[in-house]
């Protein structure tokens, strides 16, 4: 799906389809350098993850394995709590192995802090977080994330597997959606 197809929801343009490519390609190259004869066993948070996870497992030159969690955070309304509840486990043990978090966007920070020490906790040789995008609310908790994409500013964007209420996820950029969506 375009930015086209659905202008009427969109108040702006973030990145597009090619922006975020060439961004994958630049992280790719980090993690390459950072794992070198490594196997890297890529996490990925459903659901919206499964764009970056796609891409960037692609882009990779390293051998990776893939695995998936979904988790849900309880909060009142928007805003995450921290209080996580797993809702679909990793199939992978962890004992020894180096786990790179892949991550769509991180906002508070709340979920992906529980996350790490949740797998970190599990025998893992190392955790990473590697995120496509983050908001300014991030630097408030401390969440060490190694492979940062964009900074964005604060609003709810959509696109690129991020969805609202299942919408939009199949766009391929990321856009700020239009307050008349959700008001
Ligand atoms: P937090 O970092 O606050 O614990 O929560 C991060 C999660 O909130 C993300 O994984 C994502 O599901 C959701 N989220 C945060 N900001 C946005 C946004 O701008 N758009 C969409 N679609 N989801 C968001």
């Amino acid at each position: 799906m375009q930015f086209s197809d659905v202008e009427g929801d969109l108040s702006e343009v973030l990145l597009t389809q090619e922006e975020i490519h060439e961004k994958i390609a630049v992280m790719a190259r980090q993690i390459e350098i950072d794992y070198a004869g490594e196997k890297v066993l890529l996490v990925g948070v459903l659901r919206g993850a499964v764009m970056v996870m796609a891409d960037l497992a692609r882009e990779l030159t390293l051998p990776i394995e893939m695995d998936w969690m979904a988790v849900s955070s309880y909060g009142a309304g928007t805003q995450s709590s921290g209080v996580v509840r797993i809702l679909k486990d990793l199939d992978t043990d962890l004992e020894g192995r180096k786990v790179l978090i892949v991550e769509d966007i991180i906002d508070s920070g709340l979920t992906l802090s529980w996350l790490l020490g949740n797998l970190r906790s599990r025998g893992a040789e190392s955790v990473e977080i590697c995120t496509l995008l983050r908001k300014p609310d991030a630097a408030k908790v401390e969440v060490d994330v190694r492979y940062v994409g964009f900074d964005i500013p604060n609003a709810f964007v959509v696109g690129y597997g991020l969805d609202y209420a299942e919408k939009y996820r199949n766009l391929r950029g990321v856009a700020v959606l239009a307050p008349h969506v959700y008001e």
